[in-house]
């Protein structure tokens, strides 16, 4: 016959809701820190097709001459290539 084990602990077992409040800021804290450097798009906001504004899918970003740009993949509306001059704050067409 065996005994599961037991904690006897049945005033410890409550959390007073204090601690649930002291616990909760940190995570909703964290979790605002995180969105930023999870997706490099993010600091840049969401990047809009130059000439059509339907919104552009981000590939990379990449630095040339200490200009760092992000680059997109083809507008889906046939504009073109375009990448973001980051540096200048304005479009490059590549194509
Ligand atoms: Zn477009």
């Amino acid at each position: 016959m065996t005994e599961l084990p037991t904690v006897h602990s049945g005033a410890r077992a409550e959390v007073p809701p204090i601690v649930l409040l002291v616990a909760h800021a940190p995570i909703e804290r964290s979790t605002r820190v995180l969105e930023g450097p999870a997706s490099p798009a993010d600091d840049t906001g969401r990047r809009l097709c130059p000439a059509c504004g339907c919104s552009l899918e981000w590939v990379e970003r990449g630095t040339i001459g200490g200009i760092s740009f992000d680059y997109f993949r083809w507008c889906l509306e046939g504009c073109g290539l375009y990448c973001f001059d980051r540096s200048r704050s304005k479009w490059v067409k590549l194509a």
